[in-house]
């Protein structure tokens, strides 16, 4: 209950008027709803011809005695004069009054919680996505990508649901309770206290239902996730799996999953529904009870209860049953929702400042160039991927970076943009360790280009100026004919304004990635990485792409890691990666003479 009450306090500060408003609706209508049962009694009264007759009007004032004189004054006046007929349309009329206010009321607290409740779950919608965004890569690499979608979805509408019901549980139940116990001491202590003993039996017996609720729901839950993740894996790999004719296989795998939930589902249902007849039954066991023992009251003489108060008593402690259910059932769900919250707050309260610098130097250009130092790293703190490597990239040089794959080439560049934070070693620019710059500034001063294009479903002009705020259509423009890409976009359905379907699956291999260059041309990076940018497509797109990586690099600091060593031939400098170290450094000519693995790498790809 207290991590509730963090989680409470830690979304619903800015909402407090709201929180106030609700509250003092609920009070009225709680209050309204005791006086609509009161009204009863004159009717009853009026009835069973027992009123009391009163012929003196006192001076009005806000006095319970005084209020209940003068009505009873005009039903006698009115009952006199019309007769008893237009006495009980009277006091009938006081009564709808009264319950108009209370539903009015009612209406209004439900109005306002409404809008507290969607703002909070808005609120906790952003903050997962911009946590999402703002993790290091390395978190995503222990999770499941169709998990963390289940806590951003699933999990979120869960807490929404007890949440719900914790405001309903908070700024309405212990109102109403409250006012209706007071309301029933007023009329009947006796009676009250008696009922006293019997509310937390019948409490128990409909809690017990609800438990066992609890985990049948979180089986449930466990078992949507695992269907979310079977259809978002089918969603990727949908050319795999009709490539591999396993659409049968999927199908039967979707079907045993959607079946176990279904049988979950119904054993809760049922569940959850067997909690409906239990709680009638014992609330009439309950007042059967009670009108047992009030009646008994009655008949024995007692004068402190008339039979009108006594069924209107009744009337309002039927009505304290709902509350109080509504009470079990949302200390039930609660819980069932702050299971999802400590989900959701796996992802919330994950360190995403490990790499951010505030206080870091800033940098707009780079002066003199990149020195990696004895830099040793490993992903999971065993195998080092990385082994003591030291390189110096001098400004406006291009460095080749081949190798086998798996040498470690992706690692080497990726360090830089610190997208791994090392341990040992250090990375400079411009002799000053990237650690001790704005992380803002220091990917600022970098364009990436990889092997797969990550395109966004959007239109090209938009994928084209995504890194840039306030781009012009001009600049757009300029920066797709350096990448080769304007004469293909322009012959394409809408030009720029052409949405390229998700992850750009209507375009081909090398248009998609002339787009990603487009949009590194725009940036105008001082550092440019290229990760086996061209390694993906044919030598005909190649070409046209190889162009346009040749008219980006101009004039800037590249690190090239390269599949095909004809394009990195010109290199200013190629290392040769192995096993985690550089082992070969020089030039094309040099490492052709060292007859060595640049050597043999370059025979095998001649062949
Ligand atoms: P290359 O780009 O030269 O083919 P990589 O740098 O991608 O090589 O990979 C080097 C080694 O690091 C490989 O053994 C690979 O299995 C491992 N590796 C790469 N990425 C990760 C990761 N995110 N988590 C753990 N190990 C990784
Ligand atoms: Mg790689």
């Amino acid at each position: 209950m207290k991590y509730f009450f963090q989680v409470i306090s830690r979304y619903i500060k800015p909402y407090w008027f709201v929180v106030f408003l609700t509250f003092l609706f609920n009070i009225i209508s709680a209050a309204f709803s005791v006086v609509s049962m009161a009204f009863i009694i004159p009717v009853l009264e009026i009835i069973f011809e027992q009123s009391n007759e009163v012929s003196t009007l006192m001076d009005w004032s806000l006095d319970l005695d005084v209020l209940k004189n003068n009505f009873y004054f005009y039903i006698t006046i009115i009952k006199n004069d019309f007769g008893p007929g237009y006495a009980l349309l009277f006091s009938g009329l006081f009564m709808v009054i009264a319950t108009t206010v209370k539903c009015g009321t009612a209406y209004l607290s439900s109005y306002t919680s409404v809008g507290l409740r969607n703002n909070i779950v808005r609120d906790m919608r952003k903050q997962i996505f911009a946590k999402i965004v703002s993790l290091p890569i390395g978190f995503f690499s222990n999770e499941r990508k169709g998990d963390i979608m289940q806590r951003a979805t699933g999990d979120v509408a869960e807490v929404e649901g007890s949440v719900m019901s914790s405001i309903d549980m908070f700024l309405k139940n212990p109102i109403l309770i409250i006012v209706y116990l007071v309301a029933m001491f007023f009329m009947s202590i006796q009676l009250t206290l008696f009922a006293f003993i019997l509310l937390p039996v019948a409490g128990t017996i409909i809690g017990r239902i609800g438990k066992s609720l609890k985990k049948q729901s979180m089986e449930g839950q466990n078992k949507m996730g695992e269907l979310m993740g079977i259809l978002e894996e089918t969603m990727t790999g949908l050319r795999v799996v009709k490539a591999f004719n396993a659409e049968g296989r999927i199908n039967k795998r979707y079907g045993d999953e959607a079946q176990a939930y279904c049988n979950i589902a119904k054993r809760l249902s049922r569940r959850r529904d067997l909690a409906h007849p239990v709680s009638e039954i014992l609330g009439t066991v309950v007042v059967i009870v009670v009108v047992w023992f009030g009646g008994s009251l009655i008949l024995s003489g007692d004068n402190s209860l008339s039979v009108a108060s006594f069924l209107a008593y009744l009337g309002i402690f039927y009505q304290i049953i709902n509350p109080a259910k509504a009470f079990s059932t949302a200390l039930y769900s609660i819980q069932k929702g702050m299971a999802a919250m400590e989900r959701i707050d796996k992802i919330l309260l994950a360190d995403d400042k490990i790499f951010e610098n505030a206080n870091g130097q800033q940098i707009e250009h780079l002066q003199s160039g990149i020195e990696y130092r004895n830099v040793t790293f490993s992903y999971n703190g065993e195998i080092d991927v990385l082994k003591n490597v030291s390189l110096t990239i001098p400004k406006g040089k291009m460095i080749a970076l081949v190798g086998q794959s798996g040498s470690g080439k992706s690692t080497f560049v990726d360090l830089l943009p610190r997208f791994w934070d090392i341990k040992q070693g250090e990375i400079l620019i411009d002799n000053i360790n990237i650690k001790n710059y704005r992380l803002h500034d220091l990917r600022g001063l970098m364009g990436n280009v990889n092997q797969e294009a990550m395109l966004f479903n959007d239109t090209i002009y938009n994928n084209i100026a995504f890194g840039v705020d306030n781009a012009t259509p001009e600049q757009v423009e300029l920066a797709a004919r350096v990448a080769n890409a304007h004469d293909f976009i322009m012959a394409s359905e809408n030009g720029y304004q052409t949405i390229i379907g998700d992850r750009g699956s209507k375009l081909s291999g090398g248009q998609r990635q002339r787009i990603s260059i487009a949009r590194a041309v725009l940036k105008n990076p001082d550092i440019l990485i290229l990760d086996e940018a061209t390694s993906a497509l044919d030598t005909e797109s190649e070409r046209l792409v190889q162009n346009a990586l040749e008219n980006l690099m101009a004039n800037r600091t590249s690190l090239v890691v390269a599949h095909r060593l004809s394009t990195i031939k010109n290199a200013d400098l190629i290392c040769v990666f192995h096993e985690g170290k550089i082992v070969e450094r020089g030039t094309h000519e040099e490492l052709i003479a060292l007859n060595g693995y640049y050597r043999k790498l370059h025979d095998m790809q001649a062949l």
